[in-house]
């Protein structure tokens, strides 16, 4: 059983040695129990802030023990009446190729439906944690109505790729903003984002009044930092905010200041809410029939990089905060 367990707490940007590789035998299910082979890993930035012991909203990985991640995974011993060898299963295990879960319900174990209704990776990107992350972020907080200006930042990612065409088909103006123009023209052309700004290479503020002549009601916030701060200058009377994840801060090794344009979420009322998306699980069914009916119909479209062996995994990581990749970043541990 190959192993990734965490060695140090990075500072700054994750190093591939801050993972020590081991391989011990495959455990064997007690009663209640169930060994998972892992067919795919997916890399996410919160598993940058497990690897620290910041203030955050599970456990902290401790130091020795292996990297935790989401999986998707084949059952491949059951002593739990829930489950039977060959099921399907998601859930929150381990950058490893075997894993014991406990098969109770909740975020620990769920098992995919039989037969699948479209492709295994499906259920790690835009059917998986990253999609209903997308809709109730943006349906539960966000709270979009026709007509209204959407903004969306890693707007070419796992999240804000869902979160912009969801805002499409709720009838409002979409606005992405990412880091290459590859990525703006495949929002724009493919997913139908109406504008989409590289925040690299731009004056932010000035392209972001340009690209949002109505100013902006929603804020789906990815990043935090300077571009929030761009955000702010343009935001909308009782504008909603729905605090998703704040990226541009996970790798810093000094205390990151606040918004320096706090001052417009007093003048315009805005409504700023922080969620965490395990929250939502009770309602996972309500996402996945929207999602599934809009993949079905071609309404969402998704892109997933897949980066092949559970030894690449602490290199493939840095993806997610270099920008190289688009959609959903995943690695294929063994085979479906
Ligand atoms: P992505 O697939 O969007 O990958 C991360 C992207 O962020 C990169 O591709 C990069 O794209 C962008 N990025 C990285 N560093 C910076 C930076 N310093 N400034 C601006 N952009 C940067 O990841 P996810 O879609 O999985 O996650 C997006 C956000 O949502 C994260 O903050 C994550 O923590 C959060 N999240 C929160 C959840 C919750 O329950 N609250 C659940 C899931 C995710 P680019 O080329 O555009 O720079």
């Amino acid at each position: 059983n190959r192993q990734l367990r965490l060695t140090s707490r990075p500072v700054g940007d994750i190093k591939e040695s801050d993972f020590e590789y081991r391989e011990e035998p495959i455990p064997s299910p007690q009663e209640g129990e169930i060994l998972v082979r892992t067919i795919y890993l997916s890399l996410d930035p919160t598993n940058r802030i497990w690897m620290s012991d910041m203030e955050q909203y599970m456990p902290p990985v401790e130091i020795g023990e292996v990297m935790r991640g989401a999986i998707i995974g084949v059952v491949e011993e059951s002593k739990n009446q829930n489950f039977k060898q060959g099921d399907l299963v998601s859930g929150l295990l381990g950058w490893q190729d075997y894993a014991i879960a406990e098969g109770n319900s909740g975020f620990s174990l769920m098992r995919l439906p039989a037969p699948l209704p479209c492709p295994l990776t499906t259920f790690v990107g835009p059917l998986g944690f990253t999609g209903c992350t997308a809709y109730f972020g943006l349906l539960d907080i966000g709270q979009p109505k026709v007509g209204e200006t959407v903004v969306v930042s890693a707007a070419a990612g796992a999240v804000g790729s869902i979160v912009g065409q969801i805002a499409k088909i709720k009838g409002c103006r979409v606005v992405g903003i990412t880091g290459s123009d590859e990525k703006c023209r495949w929002l724009v052309e493919e997913l139908g984002f109406d504008a989409a700004i590289n925040y690299k290479t731009v004056d932010l503020e000035s392209a972001i009044a340009q690209a949002c002549p109505d100013g902006i009601d929603v804020y789906f916030d990815n990043v935090g930092g300077s571009i929030l701060d761009a955000v702010l200058t343009k935001i909308n009377l009782h504008a909603r905010i729905p605090l998703c994840g704040l990226i541009s801060a996970y790798n810093a090794t000094e205390p990151v200041p606040g918004p320096y344009n706090y001052s417009h979420l007093l003048m315009k009322r805005v409504r700023v809410q922080g969620f965490i998306i395990l929250d939502y699980i009770p309602r996972w069914s309500e996402a996945i029939s929207d999602l599934g009916q809009w993949l079905n119909q071609g309404k969402i479209k998704y892109a997933l990089e897949v980066v092949e062996g559970l030894g690449n995994a602490p290199k493939a990581i840095l993806k997610l905060f270099n920008g190289n990749k688009k959609g959903k970043l995943v690695v294929k541990v063994s085979e479906e």
